[in-house]
């Protein structure tokens, strides 16, 4: 017979950066929290893709933890935009500075877990056979954490090797000689690309979609840079919390219209933030996301961009989008336009030429043959809710998470579920996780469940669940919201739109401001759409 199960507070599903914060939150509030993570280390999103040119975004004095002043100012990255190993040392370093490592169990994968209405406790159990009684439920599993495989018929013929760039090998991968075909040009493909057609013999680039991407102008940073933020730490922190995604407050939108300014103004503002590099240059004008016009107008400034970098006309034009800049996740690049220009590269674009099946070499695309050693899927993931529904969750009832998400992810506020009680998700549909500093929206999470579970335990409460009309009003309130953008105007992961089949529903919320003031007042109104037991 297998053991009972044991009983912990809280159990964490995942050791990225928000399973890391909630352990040590947990912990600080004298709870019994246990992480459990499917990998054999800490890290997450950046012990995963580790494929080359992997970096973040945003500026890495932005993308860290604020909530410890001295980790802050001890911690020093080497680059603005530091890559993938540097952002795994500091996951590494942050779960040593706080001890944290014997409250995480490794090479350990929640299967699913039943809410028990009788004892009010989550029952969960793992692959490894171990089993846990938890009063809360925290799913810090990550926004993109399950690769999108695509189900390209005939793969397997292939004789090459296939790479994910989600599940990158941990050796180094060489591909000196190589002729290496890359599927994708979304944000991994795009910092993958110049790396590989620095080193491969040949490079092959699929496209479906054509991306739009700023240049990052990364390099190593700045000492004085360094200095002056640590000098205000947390006055900058404060700062980036008032903006629309809690970063970028060095650069503020402008208040301005995209149409309210001389073509010549217009171009010589978008020139100044090009020249800055990174996100900002959404934020050239203030109603580049809410007006289509404006938008097309950046639109065409970045299309420019590429006739300018990119020497074949042909080439170029097809690397030049169709859809609204901003839309999809917006790129930041080094040197990803130019690549196109190097003679051992060059761009199969899908629509004119999709793929007709996989050869032992290679594959075929629009009737010509193309051969290849190895061939790197950058085809994305299953976008906040692929991890969730891969697991066997069931609340209240007996009601499996698959049926209540069946037209799309149904969540109060971005952290709770109606009828999954003291169940919270990380950085999920809802949230304004998917547009912002992660780490900014992490450690609001995780501040507000840490403060949710303060307020039961002193108030002699053992549940906390979502009532169906608030999840229901919290739902239209996040379309809403977007029906006012133009993030509805093209087919992207935000709205389910990469994965055959998903239910197409507008995920993330946009505004983290407002977001934030909307989670305090709900907490400040005693929990307000919530029925607590
Ligand atoms: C390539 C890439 C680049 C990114 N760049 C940026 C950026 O520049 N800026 C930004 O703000 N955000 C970026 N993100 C988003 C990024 O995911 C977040 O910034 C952040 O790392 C998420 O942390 P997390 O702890 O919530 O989830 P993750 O880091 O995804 O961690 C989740 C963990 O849960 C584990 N897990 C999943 N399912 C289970 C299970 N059933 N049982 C046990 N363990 C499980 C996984 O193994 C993983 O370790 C990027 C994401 C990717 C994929």
């Amino acid at each position: 017979m297998s053991p009972s199960p044991q009983p912990v507070d809280v159990l964490i599903v995942g050791a990225g950066f928000a399973g890391l914060y909630m352990l040590h939150k947990a912990r600080r509030q004298g709870l019994n929290a246990l992480v459990i993570e499917a990998a054999d280390g800490v890290g997450g999103t950046w012990y995963h893709n580790r494929y080359p040119g992997a970096r973040v975004d945003i500026q890495s004095m932005e993308y860290s933890f604020s909530f410890d002043e001295a980790l802050q100012q001890d911690w020093h990255w080497t680059e603005r935009f530091a890559d993938q190993p540097e952002l795994l040392r500091y996951a590494n370093h942050v779960a040593d500075r706080f001890a944290l490592r014997d409250g995480i169990r490794f090479n350990t994968r929640l299967n699913g877990a039943d809410f028990d209405e009788a004892a009010q406790r989550w029952l969960a159990r793992a692959d490894s056979g171990e089993r846990w009684s938890a009063r809360f439920l925290v799913m810090a599993c990550g926004p993109l954490s399950s690769p999108n495989q695509p189900d390209f018929p005939g793969l397997d013929n292939f004789a090459g090797r296939v790479l994910h760039t989600a599940r990158w090998p941990h050796e180094a991968v060489d591909f000196s000689g190589q002729r290496v075909g890359v599927i994708g040009t979304g944000s991994s493909a795009v910092q993958a690309i110049p790396v590989i057609a620095a080193q491969a013999a040949q490079l092959t680039v699929f496209q479906r979609t054509a991306t739009y991407a700023v240049p990052a102008h990364n390099g190593p940073l700045d000492a004085e840079f360094e200095a002056g933020i640590k000098a205000e730490y947390a006055a900058f922190r404060e700062a980036n919390q008032r903006m629309m995604g809690g970063f970028g407050s060095l650069q503020p939108p402008n208040r301005i219209s995209a149409l309210a300014v001389s073509a010549a103004e217009r171009e010589a503002m978008f020139e100044d933030r090009w020249q800055v590099g990174g996100f900002g240059l959404l934020g050239t004008f203030s109603d580049l996301i809410v007006n289509p016009a404006a938008n097309e107008l950046a639109c065409e400034f970045v299309r420019n961009k590429i006739r300018a970098t990119v020497t074949d006309a042909a080439t170029a034009e097809r690397l030049c989008p169709s859809h609204p800049i901003g839309c999809k996740r917006l790129c930041v690049d080094t040197g990803y336009y130019a690549s196109f220009n190097r003679p051992n590269v060059q761009l199969v674009d899908l629509q004119q030429s999709p793929i007709e099946g996989f050869t032992p070499q290679g594959l075929v695309a629009g009737g010509v043959d193309h051969h290849f050693d190895a061939l790197v899927l950058a085809t994305g993931f299953d976008a906040m809710t692929g991890t969730l529904l891969k697991l066997d969750l069931r609340g209240r009832g007996g009601r499996r998470l698959q049926d209540h998400w069946r037209a799309g992810p149904l969540n109060y506020l971005g952290l709770t579920i109606a009828g999954f009680p003291n169940l919270f998700n990380v950085a999920g549909p809802g949230s304004t996780s998917a547009f912002t500093n992660v780490i900014v929206s992490i450690e609001h999470h995780i501040d507000w469940i840490a403060d949710c579970i303060a307020y039961l335990d002193a108030n002699g409460l053992a549940t906390i669940d979502a009532t169906p009309e608030a999840e229901a009003d919290y739902v239209a309130h996040v379309n809403t919201v977007a029906a006012r953008t133009i993030y509805l105007n093209c087919n992207s992961w935000y709205l389910g739109a990469n994965i055959p089949g998903k239910p197409r529903m507008f995920m993330p919320l946009f505004g983290y401001p407002a977001y934030v003031q909307r989670c305090a007042e709900v907490a400040a109104q005693g929990y307000a759409g919530f029925v607590l037991a």
